[in-house]
């Protein structure tokens, strides 16, 4: 059975080429490509030994997220995306066995993005998008992105959340790389509120979002979501019946636990038994391999690490590795 990796990034050849020759590419200079950091200037032949070497048959590839560019002007940023989204179509054709895809969106103007979706969902064959954590600053319950979900739905796009640099934990400090190693996880969490509790994906029951590095502190929070949303179980003689705190916003039907088996997430968590949590928690269909190939954060030797874990079944194993990714990227 495949092994399908469903976290993977690609910085793209017409980007290094241009960065190469003239230092410049749409206005972008070397960092949002991230070369010289990990692999993300190894070569698609490259990238192919080492999945071979790694176990892994299949990526599920999405542009480097330094090209998100949502604070850029919307015609240059839908220009990105475009040529970013062209270059993975060119890597399935050439290697269709090899690679899935999903797309970068100009989010930062929802009509652009649901524009760029059909036409990636649609002539181009990828499987969804990736989306940054909020669109500079504008989280995902703003009435503005409800077309964006919709047209997710309607198209059943996966929408892959993941981090694109600035997190809430860099406006409190910019030390010891906590943006990364808690903001990143902080504002995955935030996502899987803003979606819940904006009732997001009460509004739209066929949206698949997908969670990046396990869906950061979701799993570890999602009793205080409940408690405070009034929905803890045994509390209901409480007083605090949902829609407790009606006055902040909630709009979600349910307790805010009850949505965690309507997301994905992957198992990038770096320990078994974080990872046997998660699944305790969330469901061992909701969890599929994902290493972050190629960032210098990688899941490192991943199907052997999963392999080697003694917290996970050997059944728990070939779900992560192969039965749930082949069931979530469909045929
Ligand atoms: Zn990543």
């Amino acid at each position: 059975m495949a092994v399908i990796d469903m976290h993977a990034h690609v910085t793209p050849e017409r980007y290094k080429k241009a960065i190469r020759e003239r230092g410049e590419w749409h206005g972008l200079d070397h960092v949002p490509g991230e070369l010289g950091l990990g692999g993300f200037d190894k070569a698609v032949d490259e990238r192919l030994s080492e999945m071979d070497i790694l176990g892994v048959d299949m990526q599920l590839v999405t542009p480097t997220v330094g090209f998100y560019q949502y604070g850029n002007e919307v015609e240059v940023t839908r220009r990105i995306a475009k040529e970013c989204n062209d270059e993975i179509r060119e890597m399935i054709d050439a290697h269709p066995s090899r690679f899935a895809g999903l797309a970068t969106l100009p989010m930062q103007d929802p009509a652009s993005a649901v524009a760029e979706m059909e036409r990636i969902m649609g002539d181009l064959g990828f499987r969804g998008v990736i989306v940054s954590d909020h669109v500079a600053g504008r989280t995902y319950d703003e009435p503005e992105f409800l077309p964006f979900f919709a047209a997710a739905e309607e198209l059943g796009a996966l929408v892959f959340f993941h981090q694109g640099g600035d997190t809430v934990v860099n406006h409190r400090i910019r030390r010891y790389k906590l943006g990364n190693a808690v903001g990143n996880l902080t504002e995955r969490t935030l996502v899987y509120a803003t979606l819940v509790f904006g009732g997001i994906l009460d509004r739209f029951p066929d949206l698949r979002p997908y969670l990046a590095h396990g869906g950061g502190y979701t799993a570890f929070g999602i009793a205080r979501m409940d408690k405070v949303a009034g929905a803890l179980e045994g509390e209901s003689g409480s007083g605090l019946i949902p829609p407790f705190g009606q006055a902040d916003g909630f709009a979600q039907a349910l307790p805010p636990s009850d949505y965690l088996g309507r997301f994905i997430y992957d198992c990038c968590t770096y320990s078994g038994s974080a990872l046997r949590y998660l699944i305790d928690t969330v469901g061992i269909d909701r969890v599929v391999l994902g290493t972050d190939y190629p960032a210098p954060m990688l899941l490192h030797d991943a199907v052997n690490w999963v392999n080697g874990l003694t917290e996970l079944t050997e059944a728990e194993k070939t779900a992560i590795l192969s039965t749930n990714p082949g069931r979530v990227l469909g045929p």
